[in-house]
């Protein structure tokens, strides 16, 4: 097994020195605070079940590095680093708003697609410089969004999902992915042939850190959403993206006016082209898994998260 340091190094000061992730218009704001990184066996069993769980067009890691790579590839050890980039305090303090996320909170979201874009893309180089065999999922043509009757949104590579194989986090309430640095962090990941040990130890409960119990014991992303999006069963992914849509009707036009917007290149059923994403998660600000591992959550964290 080899030590991944330098690459736990590379992801903190690709995101630490990126210039997008200062916000001119917020006086130079961060989006992001300090990354956490994680690994999922690119064997894990659980890939296969989201095939049912995600899509079935979701892809398998081992496949798909085999895919990518030339044939005299060792791909004895498959594996996937993740990364989770917690939304900085002020950005997430600005969002727990009612009804329509701040103007912080959007354009933080937007231009941290950017970032993940073009971190992946630097990780990807670096590693290929040492001979690694590595692939960003969302970089290649194999990566699609795409709507779907049984699971209405979905896409061929979940950073949530996977995330959860490596250990990162359990899924809350409102489906996002509650983990030690919260629950308002965007994901990133990158497939290797590096024989390197997986940080994954799950609890079999896939909700072990959401307090609910069917939303009885907290349920305030409930609540928080204002469309009722989310119930005690979970999250009407339909009403959620009819709110994500009225958002971006309502504000992007004028948010391109008025800010530095930063478009990525973004699939949507087979069709790649720079794109802004928005996003809302109010579910996710201003409760208690906002900043901190909820078990966690203290007078302090709610103050300080
Ligand atoms: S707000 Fe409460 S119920 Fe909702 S995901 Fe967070 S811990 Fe779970
Ligand atoms: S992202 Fe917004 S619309 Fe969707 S569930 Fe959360 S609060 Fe509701």
């Amino acid at each position: 097994m080899v030590d991944i340091t330098w690459i736990k190094n590379t992801i903190t000061h690709l995101v630490r020195s990126a210039p997008e992730n200062r916000l001119i218009d917020f006086g130079g704001q961060p989006i992001f605070d300090t990354p956490l990184v994680g690994v999922a066996d690119g064997d894990d069993p659980l890939f296969k079940e989201f095939q049912k769980a995600v899509s079935p067009r979701h892809l398998q890691p081992r496949e798909f590095l085999h895919r990518i790579s030339p044939r005299s590839t060792d791909l004895t050890h498959v594996n996937v680093i993740v990364w989770l980039l917690p939304f900085a305090m002020e950005v997430r303090r600005s969002n727990r708003v009612q009804n329509m996320p701040s103007k912080l909170y959007s354009l933080a979201r937007n231009n941290g697609g950017a970032i993940i874009y073009n971190m992946s893309l630097r990780l990807s180089e670096q590693m290929h410089q040492r001979g690694i065999a590595a692939v960003s999922p969302i970089l290649t043509t194999e990566y699609d969004t795409f709507r779907m009757p049984e699971f209405t949104f979905s896409s061929t590579w979940s950073e949530r999902h996977v995330a959860f194989v490596a250990g990162l986090g359990y899924f809350g309430l409102n489906e996002a992915l509650i983990t030690p640095l919260g629950i308002n962090v965007r994901i990133g990941s990158i497939i290797t042939n590096m024989p390197i040990e997986s940080s994954s130890q799950r609890n079999e409960d896939y909700r072990a850190l959401c307090l609910k119990d069917g939303g009885d014991s907290c349920g305030l992303c409930m609540e928080r959403c204002p469309v009722g999006a989310i119930s005690k069963s979970g999250l009407d992914k339909s009403k959620c993206y009819s709110q994500r849509k009225a958002i971006r009707n309502e504000c992007l036009e004028h948010y391109q006016q008025e800010l530095q917007m930063l478009p990525s290149p973004i699939p949507i059923s087979g069709q790649r082209r720079n794109r802004y994403s928005l996003g809302c998660a109010l579910c996710q600000c201003g409760v208690p898994c906002e900043g901190v591992n909820p078990f966690h959550y203290t007078d302090r964290a709610k103050t300080d998260a």
